[in-house]
């Protein structure tokens, strides 16, 4: 071990440790390709991380007991990759870290696990400021704008650039598949946070939640002004309620006269003809008409040769034969 690895691990201890009590290893922790949640880190966001990483632990299973902080970085840097470029065409960037662990029993498994390549993926806790739409340049957090993570626009993936990290938390083993990109997994916090690993999915802080209200809003408002296009003035929106307001009073007259109808026993094609505004006064029409009629309608099903008026006065002259057509 170089003493130079060796200072840079003893600004960390509280005492002075020997080389042969540490074991080094190197991990990936993230990099600035674009990942499956359609976002990436800007190229600053990774020199502002790599100071803020130095000194963090590496911990197992995304638990912060004492006992599960494993290792810790004692060296991170920013590496260039000149065979690699992005999905996107940018040259590939990584954040290299360099982590310790002291040699014990507690650790021996650990460390087995790392030398056999068991142990190989982390994932990144921190918290960022800005994410940054890569079509137009929008703050999102802030302003959200139109574009689509995911979605092309004139060729292009739109995605967020997330940027202005302020604060690195823990690192952790994961068993979660690698990224794409680095071979490690990403989650971070949004505008402060807590040493809790993160996912983007849920609402966790203010910003996600305005953003998520906001969508909702104009979401709300676009739907509004579609349901009302084409009612251009006051007057023809009172036109179109009225037009329905006729149409629902009909639809209700004619049940009225149909339910009429079958309780006073008069064929359908009867109920058309009778008369009145309300449901009471069509029900007495019925009852009239029915009763002049009942002799010559034994079922209301009428199926009279001529129209249904014919058949009623047919009815009528026969009880009343003395009467002249
Ligand atoms: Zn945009």
């Amino acid at each position: 071990m170089e003493q130079e690895t060796l200072d840079k691990i003893n600004a960390l201890t509280r005492r002075e440790f020997k080389a042969e009590e540490l074991y080094t290893f190197p991990v990936v922790l993230c990099g600035n390709e674009i990942d499956r949640d359609f976002e990436r880190f800007s190229d600053d966001a990774l020199e502002q991380m790599a100071p803020l990483f130095i000194g963090k632990t590496i911990i197992s299973d995304h638990d912060m007991k004492a006992e599960n902080q494993v290792a810790r970085l004692y060296d991170v840097q920013v590496i260039s990759d000149p065979e690699a470029l992005t999905k996107d065409g940018r040259p590939y960037k990584y954040l290299k870290g360099f982590a310790y662990t002291v040699y014990t029993e507690k650790n021996a498994d650990l460390i087995t696990e790392i030398d056999a390549g068991i142990k190989k993926e982390v994932s990144v806790s921190c918290a960022s400021a800005r994410r940054i739409c890569s079509v137009c340049g929008a703050s999102v957090l802030d302003a959200p704008c139109e574009h689509q993570r995911g979605q092309m626009y004139d060729g292009k993936l739109c995605h967020y650039i997330i940027d202005g990290v302020t604060d690195a938390y823990e690192l952790s083993f994961t068993p979660v598949p690698a990224q794409p990109d680095a071979g490690v997994t990403k989650s971070y916090h949004e505008k402060g946070g807590n040493t809790m690993e993160q996912d983007f999915t849920p609402i966790t802080t203010k910003a996600d939640f305005d953003t998520a209200v906001q969508e909702a809003v104009n979401a709300a408002v676009a739907a509004k002004a579609a349901e009302f296009e084409g009612f251009i003035s006051p007057e023809e929106h009172q036109q179109a309620l009225d037009a329905l307001a006729a149409e629902q009073k009909s639809a209700l007259r004619k049940a009225y006269c149909e339910k009429a109808a079958l309780m006073t026993g008069l064929p359908d094609t009867l109920a058309s003809r009778l008369t009145g505004d309300t449901e009471e006064d069509i029900l007495k029409d019925a009852q009239m008409l029915s009763a002049a009629t009942k002799s010559g309608f034994a079922t209301p099903h009428f199926d009279a040769s001529g129209t249904p008026m014919d058949g009623v006065e047919k009815a009528f002259f026969e009880k009343n034969p003395d009467l002249k057509k």
